[in-house]
């Protein structure tokens, strides 16, 4: 899952990216509303963390635009008191949910894996299952034939983004849209060293296997036997 958090307090963006890249999210800041407004246009996030007062444009009027744009990403929107008015305009500017400063980073947590799940119709629990391979989405666990399996959180964030799209082949371009940010170097083979990475430890001693490749277009995850890898 790709986010953008955007807010100019440095401290504050520095805490929040910080805890969820730790929690295997990958995370591009934006420090104003045009920035925000930008990076939206180019890349493909699936939440937005959207604090109100921010140089150039405040956050009402960056949901008010998205969402003018047909843009229906989930919004959280950080308002600095707890002001009704605030959460009122919040809500009436398109934000999905809002949570008001400061805040305790498990709160923020829990307000994101909502809108994600919310999103996701295929995440009305916790728990996703491909054959015998299970994940937990709530705390970011994964488990074949009920024996656990320890991944890095960034293996972790591609192993959900391939059970997300179980069946659809993706391309390396689409893997790094939401798995990395914008620090990615798309000439590096960084993604294909950890779908190995990922495969000998989801795939090895196990059957059937559930990540393939597709030479020269990228991966997918299948449980079907007629997706293996063609010699
Ligand atoms: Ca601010």
């Amino acid at each position: 899952m790709r986010l953008l958090l955007v807010e100019d307090e440095p401290r504050v963006a520095h805490f929040v990216a910080k805890g969820l890249r730790e929690q295997s999210y990958a995370v591009d800041v934006a420090v104003d509303g045009e920035d925000a407004l930008y990076r939206v246009s180019i890349n493909d996030y699936d939440l937005v963390i959207l604090d109100v007062m921010l140089p150039k444009k405040d956050g009402f009027a960056v949901c008010r635009e998205l969402r003018q744009q047909n843009i229906h990403l989930p919004v959280l929107m950080l308002t600095a008191r707890d002001a009704v008015d605030d959460r009122v305009q919040g809500l009436d500017s398109g934000a999905d949910d809002y949570l008001v400063k400061p805040f305790e980073f498990k709160e923020l947590l829990a307000r994101v894996r909502a809108l994600l799940r919310r999103k996701q119709t295929s995440l009305r629990s916790d728990i996703l299952q491909i054959a015998d391979l299970t994940l937990n989405t709530a705390n970011h666990t994964a488990a074949r034939n009920g024996q656990s399996i320890p991944l890095t959180a960034k293996e972790y964030a591609l192993l959900e983004f391939f059970v997300l799209r179980a069946g659809q082949l993706l391309g390396r371009e689409e893997i790094a849209e939401h798995v990395w940010d914008d620090h990615f170097d798309p000439a590096s083979n960084v993604i294909d060293v950890y779908v190995r990475r990922l495969r000998r430890k989801i795939d090895d001693g196990f059957s059937p296997s559930l990540i393939h490749t597709r030479r020269g277009e990228g991966y997918l995850l299948s449980a079907n036997s007629e997706d293996d890898d063609v010699q």
